[in-house]
Formats: C-alpha cells, structure tokens, sequence
C-alpha cells in the first residue's frame, strides 16, 4: 500500500470520527416503538451477534432503530 493510500484512509477516518459527534443513541423496537429494548447477547454467549430483546412486545432480532436525541428532538 502505498503512502498516498494510507494518508487517505487517515483522512477519511478522521472524517467519519468528526461526523459521529457524541450524540446519545436511542435504541427503538422496529415492531412496536418502544424503547424498552434490551440486549439480548448476554443471554446467548459471546459467539452469537448480538440481538434485540423487547420487553413489551417480545421481539427478538438483530435489527433496532437507532434514533438520535438530536434528529429526534427536531422532529
Ligand atoms: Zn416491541
């Protein structure tokens, strides 16, 4: 690889880091909306990706929406 590649990928690291600004996430259940989500990967062991628990509807899945404080306030 060579240096200019590698400068490059600096950059856009630096990028993404200046993006991601240290907003709190929200973690949505897909099915229902509510945000009485658990991480369910504790149940299952390490080798399992980790999954979604629902404790009102009960959905289980990898899959969650991820919600802004920021966007979420602004409607
Ligand atoms: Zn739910």
């Amino acid at each position: 690889m060579g240096f200019a590649a590698l400068l490059k990928g600096f950059r856009e690291v630096l990028r993404s880091a200046r993006r991601a600004r240290p907003t709190k996430t929200r973690v949505l259940c897909p099915r229902c909306g509510s945000e009485e989500l658990k991480l369910s990967n504790w149940l299952d062991g390490w080798l399992t990706p980790t999954r979604y628990y629902c404790q009102r509807c009960g959905y289980v899945g990898p899959i969650a929406l991820e919600v802004d404080e920021e966007s979420a306030q602004r409607g």
